[in-house]
């Protein structure tokens, strides 16, 4: 009798007591990162098989959690068709009709474009209609003035090598670089940017008919999302979204294995943390979708693809929140604090807040951060969703430094802990987050 009284009381009063005490923990963090970011995922590549890898990680430590496959699915895995594009063969370009030597094509869609010249000496006056852009001014002009040639039309750019031009040329590795697309999205227009000797630039007089032809041959493959599942109590209420992109830069074409630690294993570590631990508490009155996108770095494809095929009507996700580079903190802000992108759009922010969350608003907004991340898929479809970052552009940003020597595990650890508790409120609370007026981004 004494002995099973006992048992019951440790049954009674230990476990959940146990269970109630998961906390985010500096180890597990290492754990994920180390996985993630290692030598043999070789920076997870978008839509490869190292992606894939990742996202099986992930949704076996989901599964391990005990969070379910999200409603409708029975795999903690959902897969995008993707269209990759190859350059094959060599690029050729001729000037009525007379194929020109020393042509480098810089970047293209692939296929043939062409059309009579117009030149342009300066991007203080672009063309308003143009189908082929000879630009004869800097380098550095041209580059940033390519929106403009293309809202006139241009789907060729011509400018004279340089010692710039060549420098572009060695960084993309000698490949031409071809757009990747959901095979469901429609094929980019030809816009082709390339370089002609610089005599063979200023012999390009206006209506001069150039044309460019860059051979291409496409393969599908696909993008890999993670997804886990937590039911909440009250299965009226909408749910909760948290999310974090799977991929990286890959390899790059010189063979530099670009590790991607905090851009973003340290998102995806973060989401996995919060999935453990949420799991483990007292049970909540909403579900949360837990969801590590694939080829966020090739346009938010993964996300893009959840947005059209999410498992319950979007009408029932409450609210989204994107975890960003959150391996590292900007020094701008006080110790453990994550930024907000878009905060002054909705009640998130403030909620969040008012719950003891390291949050503090973006302070960089005309880098438009909010548009550049997993949530902006969301948030076009009229979903509450903000991206929460470490530092938004740290100095290891899209560098080969940016591995895992370089994280603040301290750092991460305070900030995502700040969030469990207002996670939590949240998700018990019959008031869902609400676009302020004018917040909602227009589609
Ligand atoms: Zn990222």
């Amino acid at each position: 009798m004494f002995r099973i009284g006992l048992l019951v009381a440790a049954l009674l009063f230990t476990s959940p007591a146990l269970a109630r005490k998961e906390t985010v923990s500096d180890r597990w963090l290492r754990a994920h990162e180390q996985f993630l970011a290692g030598d043999e995922l070789a920076g997870r590549g978008s839509a490869t098989r190292d992606e894939a890898i990742a996202a099986a990680y992930v949704a076996t430590q989901f599964q391990a959690f005990g969070l379910e496959p999200a409603p409708g699915h029975n795999s903690y895995r959902q897969t995008a068709p993707i269209i990759r594009r190859r350059a094959m063969g060599t690029p050729t370009l001729s000037a009525d009709g007379v194929t020109l030597a020393g042509l480098t094509v810089l970047s293209a869609v692939g296929g043939g474009a062409g059309g009579p010249v117009t030149v342009v000496a300066s991007t203080a006056a672009p063309p308003t209609k143009a189908e082929v852009v000879v630009f004869t001014g800097p380098t550095e002009q041209a580059l940033r003035g390519m929106r403009a040639f293309r809202a006139a039309g241009a789907k060729l750019v011509i400018l004279a090598e340089s010692a710039e031009t060549r420098k572009l040329a060695t960084q993309l590795g000698g490949r031409l670089l071809l757009p990747i697309r959901l095979e469901t999205s429609p094929a980019a227009p030809q816009f082709a940017v390339a370089t002609l000797p610089a005599a063979a630039v200023a012999a390009l007089r206006p209506g001069v008919v150039v044309e460019v032809f860059v051979p291409f041959t496409e393969e599908r493959t696909v993008t890999t999302n993670a997804i886990g599942y937590l039911p909440g109590t009250n299965r009226s209420l909408s749910l909760l979204l948290l999310t974090a992109h799977l991929d990286h830069l890959g390899v790059q074409p010189d063979g530099t294995v670009m590790h991607g630690a905090n851009d973003d294993a340290a998102g995806t570590s973060a989401l996995l943390e919060l999935a453990r631990v949420l799991a483990a508490g007292s049970r909540l009155r909403r579900g949360i979708l837990f969801v590590a996108y694939g080829s966020e770095e090739i346009g938010g494809l993964g996300s893009r693809w959840f947005a059209a095929h999410p498992p319950v009507p979007l009408a029932r996700i409450a609210a989204n929140l994107e975890f960003e580079m959150v391996g590292a903190q900007d020094p701008k802000f006080p110790r453990g604090a994550l930024m907000m992108t878009g905060s002054e759009r909705s009640t998130m922010f403030g909620i969040l807040k008012k719950h003891g969350a390291l949050v503090e608003s973006d302070p960089y907004p005309e880098q438009r951060f909010f548009e550049r991340s997993d949530n902006y898929s969301l948030a076009q479809t009229g979903v509450v969703a903000h991206t929460l970052a470490g530092w938004s552009v740290p100095p290891t940003y899209h560098q080969p430094t940016d591995t895992i020597a370089a994280l603040d595990f301290d750092y991460m650890v305070r900030a995502i802990s700040s969030l469990v508790g207002p996670i939590r409120s949240v998700a018990n609370s019959n008031d869902a987050p609400r676009w302020k007026p004018d917040g909602r981004p227009h589609e």
